[in-house]
């Protein structure tokens, strides 16, 4: 029999990625989707970063490379770190993971035993609940809400902090593209003091942020660096998806025991792909420009397209590579929206709801398919609402 633990990973209210899933079966069955559904890129990793990549295997760094990352991989990750928040950041600080999930999941191992309790804004990105559940913490949802911006609502947080372990926040914020304000930040870091609790900040999309806006990190913030880890990545800078190359900044003394958890669950990521990293974070910084604005343009094309609309509301959001389109004038939850529109335009985009009960009566729409395509599917979506 399979024990306790696996058998309660998946989620009770369903499967949030079902909608992907059909569309990818509609896919191989032959039929043609534009795919608004997951947050991956529609290019594939820059040559240079691939060159680096198969040079680094070529010239013999095919073995086990070192657990925690490279010593001048982790330097050069506390050098980004230090540069874009103001925050003094140490090589012994850093630990490189397969990906930012893999962070977000020795994260919570990093800082909850069995049982605790983690305060996650709703709405979240769609693992954080069964992430949280395969580290043994329980879940506690806070609701942003959608007609404030999705920003947290911080007396809601002061609440449901009381008596919890760590906050999980994710700011620019998957699925609402919402960054949030100084004024939040301070107001969470707060919190944090006050009720003695972590702080895990998934900060994957800081370098996505639109508008001359700069990222914020609450690591940086006065008594925060002892009590924050932050969760950074490749995947979405610098179109490094498939490669799993992601970090977490935490203080020398969570650092230090992972690296026995690394060594009994990852033991390293490949050294050619740390190459890669290093190439992207200290020759990369124009691929990451290209990125941001790519998907700027593409927030400004929606934003332009939804003007005036009835049925639907976009409200501008300020990074990341997606936008949430307010459907509940349609009377429709997201869920039946997003069913509706994929069987009648093969247009997949993800309900709302799989994000949370705030994001209720809402669709996510990943900006993640070029300019031309995206316009003619977000034309369809419009005149598919309007029509309902
Ligand atoms: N955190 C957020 C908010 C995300 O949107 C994603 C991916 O979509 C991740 C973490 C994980 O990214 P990766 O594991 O590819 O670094």
């Amino acid at each position: 029999r399979p024990s306790d633990r696996v058998l309660s990973l998946p989620d009770p209210a369903g499967n949030a990625w079902a909608i992907f899933e059909r569309a990818r079966a509609m896919q191989e069955a032959g039929r043609p989707v534009t795919m608004l559904s997951i947050g991956d890129h529609d290019r594939t990793t820059p040559a240079a970063l691939l060159d680096q990549m198969a040079q680094s295997a070529r010239a013999g760094n095919t073995g086990y490379a070192p657990v925690p990352g490279a010593a001048a991989l982790r330097a050069a990750i506390a050098a980004r770190a230090a540069r874009i928040t103001g925050a003094a950041t140490t090589p012994e600080e850093v630990t490189v993971t397969p990906g930012g999930q893999f962070a977000l999941y020795a994260a919570l191992i990093a800082t909850l035993d069995p049982g605790d309790r983690v305060v996650m804004i709703d709405p979240y990105y769609a693992t954080y609940p069964l992430t949280i559940r395969a580290a043994s913490g329980t879940a506690v949802i806070c609701p942003a809400d959608p007609d404030r911006g999705f920003q947290p609502d911080l007396a809601a947080l002061a609440e449901a902090a009381k008596g919890a372990r760590a906050l999980l926040i994710n700011s620019p914020n998957n699925p609402t593209g919402a960054v949030y304000s100084a004024e939040t930040l301070h107001g969470i870091a707060e919190i944090c003091r006050k009720e003695d609790l972590w702080l895990i900040s998934d900060e994957v999309y800081d370098s996505q942020i639109w508008d001359g806006k700069t990222h914020l990190s609450p690591r940086s913030l006065p008594g925060m660096a002892e009590r924050t880890i932050v969760i950074g990545s490749l995947s979405k800078s610098h179109v490094m998806t498939g490669s799993r190359l992601g970090w977490m900044i935490a203080p020398r003394a969570v650092i230090a025991p992972l690296w026995e958890f690394q060594i009994a669950t990852t033991y390293g990521v490949p050294g050619y792909t740390q190459d890669m990293a290093m190439h992207a974070l200290t020759h990369g910084d124009a691929i990451a420009a290209e990125v941001t604005a790519t998907y700027a343009a593409r927030r400004d094309m929606a934003v332009r397209l939804f003007e005036g609309a009835n049925a639907v509301r976009l409200s501008p959001p300020e990074g990341a590579m997606y936008v949430m389109l307010d459907v509940r004038a349609t009377g429709l939850s997201g869920v039946t929206f997003a069913e509706r529109l994929l069987d009648t335009h093969a247009i997949a985009v993800m309900p709302g709801e799989g994000f949370g009960a705030a994001a209720a009566g809402h669709v996510r729409v990943a900006l993640t398919v070029e300019d031309a395509a995206l316009a003619e599917a977000l034309v369809t979506l419009r005149r598919f609402a309007d029509a309902l």
